[in-house]
């Protein structure tokens, strides 16, 4: 798995203007395989349709976790970008936040988060 400074360091189109920096991302590393996929799918658009690319690879400012759910947040992109980037966003529905593994919905002490069963056991050892 990919770090999160590796995935930004490996697009730095779609991350340029990340308000996190270029180390991070706002979110635990579980979802780093769902972000790096969908840059992946991303840039393998804009390689197929270089005329849609020219002015049109924007960059991400938000790539964070929040209601317990992976957010990809900022610039502007094809209608087709948005679904990769929805679809990303899926997937993070049922992926640990922590870990990577299978995951589910949860509240814990308030909080909403998307872990395995596992990551939740250490996270609520508190
Ligand atoms: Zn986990």
């Amino acid at each position: 798995m990919s770090t999160q400074k590796e995935i930004i360091e490996k697009y730095p189109l779609l991350f340029k203007n990340l308000r996190s920096g270029k180390e991070k991302f706002e979110c635990g590393k579980g979802w780093n395989n769902i972000i790096e996929e969908a840059c992946e799918n991303i840039m393998d658009y804009f390689d197929k349709f270089p005329e849609h690319s020219q002015n049109n690879i924007d960059s991400f400012v938000v790539v964070k976790e929040k209601y317990g759910f992976l957010t990809i947040q900022g610039g502007t992109f094809p209608d087709i970008v948005y679904d990769l980037i929805k679809d990303a966003e899926v997937k993070s529905f049922c992926t640990c936040e922590y870990c990577g593994d299978k995951g589910r919905p949860i509240t814990i002490w308030g909080w909403e988060k998307t872990l395995c069963e596992s990551c939740e056991k250490e996270d609520s050892r508190v």
